[in-house]
């Protein structure tokens, strides 16, 4: 699991403010992040935070842990993927994406499953 920030755009009842609170400033460096996973040797690599769309280097850090061969999970509430994929344009190598939703309210996770829903119909 790699958690390259604890900045978010939500705050859940049942998550630790440690992992939303922290300053974008404060954010595991680029570099950093891909030496843990060098050293960590795991296959699958958990990218969660604070809100990984957040992190603006997210798409350095995919591209580079699929040029390392590894798998990855990425952990987001979802809200922001629309920004991130209007700014981004995945690898060729990032065949899917897996969503971890956890929001605060039913009606975020039923507007985020109607999103992909719209999405995959075109
Ligand atoms: S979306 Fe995830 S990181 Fe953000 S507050 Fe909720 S549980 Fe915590």
């Amino acid at each position: 699991m790699l958690e390259p920030l604890h900045t978010c755009n939500l705050a859940c009842l049942g998550c630790s403010p440690e992992r939303y609170n922290g300053e974008l400033k404060d954010r595991l460096p680029l570099g950093e992040c891909l030496k843990a996973i060098d050293e960590s040797g795991a296959p699958v690599v958990s990218i969660c935070g604070g809100e990984p769309t957040i992190y603006p280097e997210l798409t350095e850090l995919i591209e580079g842990t699929i040029a390392r061969k590894r798998h990855i999970y990425l952990c987001t509430n979802g809200i922001l993927l629309d920004r991130f994929f209007a700014k981004n344009t995945p690898t060729s190598g990032f065949r899917s994406t897996s969503i971890s939703t956890a929001p605060p309210r039913r009606t975020i996770s039923s507007s985020i499953v109607r999103e992909f829903s719209r999405r995959r119909s075109r």
